[in-house]
This record gives C-alpha cells, sequence and structure tokens, in this order.
C-alpha cells in the first residue's frame, strides 16, 4: 500500500480503517493496532458473536464502511482474532493469542485469522524450521535427489531434481513443507542457489553415464523466479560446468503468473532465447485460463499427481487428463503425467496419448550415485 500510493496515503488508509473497525467492533469487543496494517481483536464469549464467520462477515463490512468513505481506494490489512473466554481469562493471555492468530494470518498469506490452539504449534514448528533450515544452509547439509522421467518404452528421457533435508533434529523434512516456510523469508533465495548449484553438477556427472543427452528439470519457486538474481545465477552455474542451456527444463506453477504477468513473460523469454525450456509443474490445480495459456511461452504441462491417482476410478479426472492432452497437442506443447504408481494408470495414459511419465512405478527419487548406475545399465 505505502509502495502504490506513497506514506501518506498509508497512514491515512490505516487510520480510516481503525476508525471503521470501531464503528463495527463497540465495546465489550476489545480491537487494537499491533503494527503497521496488522489489527487485534479480542472477542466477548457471547456464543452468538463467537462465530468465525460472522467476524469475516462483520470485518469486510468495516472493509466496505471504509472503502466507500475513501473512493473505493485499496487497503491491505491483516486481523487476528482471540475470544474471551475461550483462549484466555487474563488480557496477557488473550492478546498473545490475538498476535498469534495475527502473525499466522501474514505467514500464511492470509488477511484474517481466528486464534486456534493448533496455531501456537505450527507457529512454533514454523520457527524451528527456519532456524535450522538457516544453519543446515550454513552447514551445507541439504542434498538433491533425483527421479527420472520416461517414454513409453521406459527409456529415460531426463530427471527431475528434489530437495532433501534431513535434520539433526527435526529428522526428515518434507522440501512441501520447508520450501513454504522458507518463501516467507531470505531463505528460500539460498535453497535455490544451492539447488541450482549442486543439480547442475551431479547432472553433468550423471550425464557421463548416458551414450544420449538427458535433460535436468529443476524445480524454481517463485520468488527465486522473480529475483534480479536468478537468471546471473542460472548462467553462471551452466557456464562453471560447462553444460548447455539446452539441458535444462526449468519446473515453474500457475501461481507465477497471478501478478506482474509482463515481467514474467520477459524473464522466461530472455531465458528460451538461450535454449533453456518451461514445464508447467502440477497442471490443472491452479487457475490458468486457455487465454493465459496461449499467450504463455512454456513447452510442457505437467499433469497434476492427483488427476493420475483417481484415473482408473473417477471419470471426470480421466476427461480431465484427456482434455489437457488435446490443449498440449492444439498449443503444440508436450505433456508429462507425475505421480504414475501403477501398470494399470500407466496402460490408460498410453492409450489417451500421452507419450512421457514420471512416478514411482518406473523410478523413485534416488541420489546421483544411484542414477548413474540406472545409467549405465541402459547402455
Ligand atoms: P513437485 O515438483 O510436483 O514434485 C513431485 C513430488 O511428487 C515429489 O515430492 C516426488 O517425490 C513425488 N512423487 C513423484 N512420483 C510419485 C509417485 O509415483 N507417488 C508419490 N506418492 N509421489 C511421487 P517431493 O520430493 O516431496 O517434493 C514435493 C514438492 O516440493 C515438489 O513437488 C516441489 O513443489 C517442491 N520441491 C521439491 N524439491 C524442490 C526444489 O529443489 N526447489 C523447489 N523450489 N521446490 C522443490
Ligand atoms: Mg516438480
Ligand atoms: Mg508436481
Amino acid at each position: 500500500m505505502n509502495n502504490r500510493f506513497g506514506m501518506e496515503y498509508g497512514d491515512k488508509a490505516v487510520k480510516a480503517f481503525a476508525q471503521s473497525l470501531e464503528v463495527q467492533f463497540k465495546a465489550p469487543f476489545l480491537v487494537f493496532r499491533n503494527s503497521g496494517n496488522e489489527f487485534c481483536i479480542i472477542t466477548p464469549s457471547k456464543e452468538s458473536e463467537n462465530k468465525p464467520d460472522l467476524f469475516e462477515t462483520t470485518l469486510k463490512l468495516a472493509l466496505r464502511y471504509y472503502e466507500k468513505n475513501n473512493n473505493e481506494r485499496p487497503i491491505n490489512i491483516c486481523v487476528g482474532i482471540a475470544n474471551y473466554p475461550e483462549h484466555g481469562s487474563k488480557k496477557g493471555k488473550l492478546v498473545r493469542c490475538a498476535h498469534l492468530a495475527n502473525q499466522w494470518a501474514k505467514d500464511t498469506g492470509k488477511w484474517l485469522c481466528y486464534y486456534q490452539s493448533d496455531i501456537e504449534i505450527a507457529y512454533l514448528r514454523r520457527v524451528k524450521i527456519e532456524e535450522r533450515l538457516a544453519i543446515a544452509l550454513t552447514n551445507k547439509t541439504l542434498s538433491m535427489v533425483y527421479q527420472c522421467q520416461v517414454d513409453e518404452q521406459g527409456k529415460i528421457l531426463a530427471m527431475e531434481a528434489l530437495v532433501r533435508w534431513k535434520d539433526d533434529e527435526l529428522g526428515m523434512v518434507s522440501p512441501a513443507e520447508f520450501i513454504t516456510i522458507a518463501e516467507q523469508s531470505d531463505l528460500i533465495y539460498k535453497i535455490g542457489d544451492f539447488v541450482l548449484e549442486r543439480s547442475i553438477s551431479e547432472f553433468v556427472t550423471m550425464q557421463q553415464h548416458s551414450n544420449t543427452s538427458l535433460e535436468l528439470a529443476i524445480n524454481i519457486s517463485v520468488m527465486q523466479f522473480k529475483s534480479g538474481a536468478f537468471i546471473p545465477t542460472l548462467l553462471r552455474c551452466l557456464q562453471t560446468y560447462d553444460l548447455a542451456p539446452q539441458s535444462i527444463v526449468l519446473e515453474i506453477t500457475e501461481s507465477l503468473f497471478m501478478d506482474n504477468l509482463d515481467n514474467v513473460v520477459d524473464t522466461i523469454k530472455s531465458l528460451k532465447s538461450q535454449g533453456i525450456r518451461f514445464s508447467m509443474d502440477d497442471f490443472g490445480t491452479g487457475y490458468s485460463s486457455l487465454s493465459l495459456l496461449r499467450n504463455l511461452p512454456i513447452d510442457e504441462l505437467k499433469i497434476d499427481k492427483s488427476f493420475i491417482d483417481d484415473i482408473l476410478t473417477d471419470p471426470k479426472s480421466n476427461s480431465m487428463v484427456q482434455s489437457i492432452i488435446a490443449i498440449a497437442n492444439s498449443h503444440n506443447l508436450s505433456v508429462i503425467a507425475e505421480g504414475v504408481e501403477e501398470q494399470a494408470q500407466f496402460d490408460i495414459l498410453v492409450d489417451i496419448g500421452c507419450k512421457r511419465f514420471q512416478g514411482y512405478y518406473f523410478y523413485k527419487p534416488v541420489g546421483s550415485s544411484a542414477v548413474s548406475e540406472y545409467l549405465q545399465q541402459c547402455k
């Protein structure tokens, strides 16, 4: 808000919104400002007023009230709510719960959060992961595994690099969990740099065990992709390890296109002009429209595992996969199915025209030396 309209506007907007909160939440509600655009509300015990959706409606009224009185200008706010006496009987405890709810809303990209006891547990785990991950990055204890992608004959065409983290205290932590947390801080850039460097260097060694040229698919998170350092780092790694850009496929997700579409498309075009290709990961789960797809310079659609999971039992998943393959064909894109776990799924995918596959049915993700052995055996 400050960035778009300036500090003065930001201050005025926050004040005006605070006033509208006071209109909607009179005593015995307690409303206070945390900092910046963060507000907390302590709610009284009345059963009828103790419903999260009611607060959402009332807060939306407050927002509406604010916008109406301020020429419909937008405002970004973040609200944490705690209830008396459910979450505490003393002011200090209630304020702490409302703060936690506020923090949780911010960390998870929401504008409103109603305190629940599991937020506290999740919050503490999040803080722990951040702390331990920073140490892991300093000590370089993350590692990479690779999952091979195959054609209809089972021939290895490519491999997807997947990051792994085994922490002394936390044990194995899934990348789905720690990448999401890292994305809230600058840890994601360090992970991104590590993944590029390590996977490219290991790929070069694995490639030496094959007599056909393979591709390396690397997952790129939204923040990493949007950082100015991304292109130079990637090109530097390719140069250092003497790898042709044509070997690289970058896996991106539809969320990348949610804002600043033009900048993102420019970055993609610039990398494509160097020979790097793009795959749309988890395709079918996001919000891509056909017209968006028409304008995106991508090369491959990667059908999300959830459709493959249900392809044998759910006619809707089956027809969705058929539609994705038809879209890919008409847009001149290649298509890969991910998460293929059994022969019957593979057979049906072949029947409906899929030509590229990844999943436990073929290969599980393994370390680079195991991939080198697979490649050696295939020679
Ligand atoms: P993704 O990119 O969609 O990766 C596919 C995930 O599905 C991987 O989980 C892979 O191990 C798993 N998978 C593949 N085939 C099968 C199968 O047949 N059955 C089952 N049950 N699972 C299968 P993983 O490694 O836990 O990664 C989860 C997500 O974390 C990835 O989803 C990706 O979004 C993210 N991620 C992983 N490594 C990286 C990375 O290096 N950088 C970034 N930015 N994100 C990463
Ligand atoms: Mg992927
Ligand atoms: Mg995926």
